[in-house]
């Protein structure tokens, strides 16, 4: 039998093309106080035929993401199958101490180890890699070489742009006949789905991992006809996948939780006049790793903040007075969540706040642009958002239902536990 190492662990050479997806915000009701989650309320609804029939005869489990349940340090998680601490990507959003600047989380320098991408290309195996939005493109296709024509990776945003130098690809947008898609759309992750099909198709890729875009979850919740026409397009995509034999691996970054009162209201927690009641606005700086160039999902507001003192005996009386607030679920001294969650302790603050299943945190009033916010918000990056869906379309009997998956440990199921 061959075998890949990546990071310590060992993976099956495939004998088949491997499809792992990442479906974005596919809150999988957990527990189940949503009302279920977006694949089973499908399911229900009779949406996902192809689905239905796998919750039989394959792996149909829930597994935990990565803390800060957002989606650059899931997904580069799931593609290197390590927690933070080891491939270094935080959050969406980070502050660089040394250079004393907040800096986006999208640059393939900030990776602290290699891709499965590049460890299973190195060994002579074709790869093909498409993320919705263009912010994770650069890091997933970190250090593939695009010039042996054994390499692919674009995103839906950018598919008009491709170059084989760059993409390992020229016109990208030339494989479906789909127009390109608008950055807010469900119909970017449409795209990610058409194309990748069309390079399964024709181009045989023994490894196609597939990333989509989280818009619809954000604005529609389980079980609505938005919301379930979206999960019909991913079926139906899905289908004609398993036409060529492939084993398909489907997980998420993360879950998505309503985070509005019953008028609508987002519930929002401001943390920058809590801590003014005890420092002065220069003595603190408040960093929410959710931010991203794509507000409109959010307006920046998610489940979990970092906070760096300037001086660090104020983290007792600054964790204390959160603690005691409505809306946070928890509050820890930093190290302690690196501990905990995994985290590279160089790039967390003094202090994390999570925030409760219901609520968000926010900075100030007038830092959020809430104008953009169309529907009620839904966000994620909470422990509330952790149990994503963990699928796969055949058994894998020797996964013990007792061992705790994360998703992670999607290509350590697809390419070593996959039977049948
Ligand atoms: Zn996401
Ligand atoms: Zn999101």
């Amino acid at each position: 039998m061959r075998y890949v190492t990546c990071n310590n662990r060992k993976y099956r050479w495939p004998d088949r093309p491997v499809v792992v997806i990442c479906l974005d915000g596919s809150e999988p009701g957990y527990p189940l106080s949503d009302g279920g989650g977006y694949i089973d309320r499908a399911i229900e609804n009779g949406r996902m035929p192809y689905l239905a029939s796998i919750k039989n005869r394959g792996l149909f489990r829930t597994a935990d993401a990565t803390i800060p349940s957002f989606t650059n340090p899931n997904n580069i998680s799931i593609v290197t199958g390590t927690p933070p601490v080891i491939h270094g990507i935080s959050g969406n959003f980070f502050y660089d101490l040394g250079s004393d600047a907040e800096v986006m989380m999208n640059d393939p320098a900030l990776l602290r180890v290699g891709t499965i991408f590049k460890a299973f290309q190195d060994q002579g195996a074709r790869i093909a890699v498409i993320t919705a939005k263009d912010k994770l493109r650069r890091m997933l296709g970190h250090e593939l070489d695009f010039e042996q024509g054994s390499a692919i990776c674009f995103s839906a945003e950018k598919c008009q742009l491709t170059t084989q130098s760059e993409n390992g690809i020229d016109d990208a947008d030339q494989l479906t006949d789909l127009p390109p898609p608008d950055v807010y759309s469900g119909a970017l992750s449409e795209y990610v789905f058409s194309t990748g099909l069309k390079l399964l198709d024709t181009w045989a890729p023994d490894i196609l991992y597939l990333s989509t875009s989280d818009y619809i979850q954000h604005k529609h919740g389980p079980g609505t006809p938005a919301a379930d026409a979206f999960y019909s397009m991913i079926d139906h995509h899905l289908i004609k996948m398993q036409a060529h034999d492939a084993v398909i691996a489907l997980t998420a970054d993360h879950g998505m939780k309503a985070k509005h009162d019953s008028a609508g209201q987002p519930n929002i927690v401001y943390l920058k006049p809590l801590i003014e009641e005890l420092l002065a606005s220069d003595r603190f700086r408040i960093i929410l790793p959710i931010t991203d160039p794509y507000v409109v999902h959010h307006g920046a507001l998610g489940g979990f903040a970092t906070i760096y003192l300037a001086d660090p005996a104020d983290v007792q009386p600054v964790c204390h007075k959160l603690s005691a607030q409505k809306g946070i679920e928890l509050v820890l001294e930093g190290p302690l969540a690196c501990e905990r969650f995994s985290l590279p302790p160089d790039r967390v603050g003094h202090i994390v706040v999570i925030s409760s299943a219901e609520s968000v945190l926010g900075h100030s009033q007038q830092y959020h642009d809430l104008s953009a916010l169309s529907e009620p918000l839904r966000s994620h990056g909470g422990l509330s958002e952790q149990r994503v869906p963990f699928i796969l379309n055949r058994p894998a009997s020797q996964l013990l239902a007792s061992t705790t998956l994360r998703n992670y440990d999607i290509f350590d199921a697809a390419l070593n536990h996959a039977t049948g």
